[in-house]
C-alpha cells in the first residue's frame, strides 16, 4: 500500500536513501531539511524522477515550532501522514568528554534527543486512533554506538543514541494501542557525510575494514532496513532496535 511520509534529515545521507526507496515504491515523502536547500530540492526531484511525489520542508528539529509547522506542511500535502522517520542526526568531532565544551554537549542532545523527541511527540499526536488519526509507524534512527559508548570519540553523541533506544522502547508500548508501531534501526559504519562533518571524512572506510564483514556500510544498505520498518510487511514488528551494523 502506498504510504504518505515525513523523513527529517533527508537532503542528504542515510535521510536521502530512504526517500529514493520510497520513491521507488511510488510513497509521498515530506523531505526535511535544516541548511542545504540545493541538496532537499535534489533530494526531492530524485523522488519524483522514480515516481513518488515529494516536497521540501525546512526546519530544525530541534525547534518545537519548526518541527510543529513540518508536520503541518506535510498533512496539508498529502491529507495525513502513515509514517515519520527520526533520521536528523549530529556528530562533534572526536574528544573525551574531559575535553567538551557545555556548548558542544547542548548542540548534540538538543538535536539528537529533544529533537527526536518533538518529532516522535507530533507523529504521535497526528497518527494516533484516538486522536482521529490512521496508525502508522515511526522508525527512529539510533546507532551501534548507543551499545559500543564510544570511548575518547563521542561518548555525547552515544548517550543521546541510547535515549532514542529507551524512547523507542518505551514509545512502542504506549503507542501499541494507539495503532502506531515505534522501532528504531542502529547503524554501525555508514559511508556519508557525518564523518567528515565530525572532522574524520575517511572514518567509515577505516573502520569498517576492522569490522566483521570488512566494510563499511552504503545509505541503502541501512535505509532498505527502514522502509521494511515504515511497511505492512513488518506489521508485528514493534519495540525493536535492528542492528544495521556488519556485525559490528
Ligand atoms: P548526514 O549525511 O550528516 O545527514 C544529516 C542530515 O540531517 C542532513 O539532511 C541534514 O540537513 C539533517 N540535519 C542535521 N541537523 C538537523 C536539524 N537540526 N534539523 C533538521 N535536519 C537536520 O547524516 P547520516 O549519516 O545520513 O545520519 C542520519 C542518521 O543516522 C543520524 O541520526 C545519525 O546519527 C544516524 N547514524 C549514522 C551513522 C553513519 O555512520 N552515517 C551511523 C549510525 C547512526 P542539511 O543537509 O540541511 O544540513
Amino acid at each position: 500500500m502506498s504510504k504518505r511520509i515525513l523523513i527529517t534529515g533527508a537532503s542528504r545521507g542515510i535521510g536521502r536513501a530512504v526517500a529514493l526507496l520510497a520513491g521507488h515504491r511510488r510513497w509521498s515523502v515530506a523531505v526535511n531539511y535544516r541548511d542545504n536547500r540545493t541538496a532537499a530540492e535534489q533530494t526531492v526531484n530524485a523522488v519524483r524522477a522514480a515516481g513518488g511525489t515529494a516536497i521540501a520542508v525546512r526546519g530544525d528539529v530541534s525547534s518545537e515550532a519548526d518541527v510543529i509547522a513540518m508536520f503541518d506542511a506535510a498533512t496539508d500535502a498529502f491529507g495525513g501522514l502513515d509514517g515519520v522517520v527520526n533520521n536528523a542526526g549530529v556528530v562533534a568531532p572526536a574528544s573525551p568528554l574531559a575535553d567538551m565544551t557545555l556548548e558542544r554537549l547542548r548542540r548534540i542532545f538538543d538535536i539528537n534527543v529533544l529533537g527526536a523527541y518533538l518529532v516522535a511527540r507530533e507523529a504521535a499526536r497526528r497518527m494516533s486512533l484516538a486522536s482521529g488519526g490512521q496508525g502508522g509507524a515511526i522508525v527512529n534512527l539510533s546507532s551501534a554506538a548507543a551499545r559500543l559508548g564510544s570511548p575518547n570519540e563521542y561518548v555525547d553523541y552515544a548517550g543521546a543514541k541510547a535515549a532514542i533506544d529507551t524512547m523507542t522502547i518505551g514509545l512502542a508500548k504506549e503507542l501499541g494501542p494507539a495503532g502506531i508501531r515505534v522501532n528504531a534501526i542502529r547503524p554501525g559504519l555508514i559511508e556519508t557525510e557525518i564523518h567528515a562533518s565530525g572532522g574524520a571524512p575517511d572514518r567509515a572506510e577505516r573502520l569498517g575494514k576492522m569490522t566483521p564483514m570488512g566494510r563499511a556500510g552504503t545509505a541503502e544498505e541501512a535505509a532498505e532496513a527502514v522502509i521494511w520498518l515504515l511497511d505492512d510487511r513488518s506489521s508485528y514488528v514493534t519495540g525493536a532496535l535492528l542492528d544495521v551494523s556488519g556485525g559490528r
